[in-house]
């Protein structure tokens, strides 16, 4: 599995990105159908991600917020038009490096039966496990407090069916998985509902320690929750596969549209699927 290649076409003389500085990230024109249908999935998307920008994905479900993920993994290339990084097209750049420069979690992410120290450090395995990199990921993960707790601590064996395992809780696994994420330190962090099984209390400080990073890493959030998504650079709100509306939370409460209109919902305290 790991000698795997993609299918996609590899580049010709592929440019190395670098893994430590973010760079601009530019949507042109994008349009997008999975192989096999005809449905446009996305539709002429077009916007810009500036280096250490923090920006927000809002939309229903099935509005094309993990398939826009997708395509800046290079996991499909666009039907129709670019991804430009740095100016340049996303099928041009050394896929290797590409991905070293991101760290994805998806909401179907893994989790691991190892020690807990290890499942973290899987996050960056071409390096050797770094213990205060694994303390300071699950500090921002809110996985630190129950790490903490635990008899054997970062040493504790994860699995029941390992001597003295244990089996984490769906929120410890979430938060063990951001952790994972968080530990590898990428210039380009996205994060697909990664506190959808987490309490309301931790999702708030684990958002404020986002925000806080520093400013030459970019942070990709999708989420449900308006309350967390509005201290984001820039809050883009799809719709149907296209972008709807887009801007700051003070620009688009002003606007008075779409956004505006959820966000005052939920702050009545009624949760609309978006
Ligand atoms: P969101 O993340 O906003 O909920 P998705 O990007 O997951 O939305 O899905 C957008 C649309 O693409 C949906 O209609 C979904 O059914 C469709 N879709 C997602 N994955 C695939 C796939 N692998 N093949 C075909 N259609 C897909």
């Amino acid at each position: 599995i790991l000698d795997a290649q993609s299918s996609l076409p590899k580049a010709k003389s592929p440019f190395k990105v670098s893994s430590t500085c973010a760079p601009r990230i530019l949507f042109q024109n994008v349009s997008f159908a999975y192989p096999g249908t005809t449905k446009q999935v996305l539709s002429n998307i077009s916007f810009t991600i500036d280096s250490g920008e923090k920006l927000a994905l809002v939309g229903v479900n099935g509005a094309g917020k993990t398939t826009l993920v997708k395509l800046l993994c290079r996991i499909y290339d666009p039907t129709e038009g670019q991804i430009l990084v740095d100016g340049r097209d996303l099928r041009e750049l050394d896929i290797d490096s590409w991905l070293h420069a991101l760290g994805v979690l998806f909401q179907d992410y893994s989790s691991y039966k190892f020690k807990v120290a290890e499942s973290i450090a899987l996050g960056r395995t071409d390096v050797p496990l770094d213990m205060d990199r694994v303390k300071w990921a699950a500090q921002g993960s809110e996985a630190a407090e129950f790490i903490n707790e635990w008899e054997d601590g970062y040493e504790q064996m994860l699995g029941k069916q390992f001597d003295k395992g244990i089996d984490p809780s769906k929120g410890q696994l979430q938060k063990l998985a951001l952790a994972r994420a968080l530990y590898r330190n990428a210039a380009i962090l996205v994060l697909d509902e990664p506190t959808a099984s987490v309490d309301a209390e931790s999702e708030a400080k684990i958002f404020a320690r986002l925000e806080a990073l520093p400013k030459d890493k970019t942070v990709i959030l999708i989420s449900h929750r308006f309350s967390t998504v509005r201290t984001a650079d820039k809050i883009l709100v799809l719709k149907d596969g296209t972008v709807h509306e887009i801007g700051s939370h003070v620009e688009l409460m002003e606007k008075d549209g779409t956004y505006a209109k959820l966000f005052k919902l939920q702050a009545k305290g009624y949760f609309p699927d978006l």
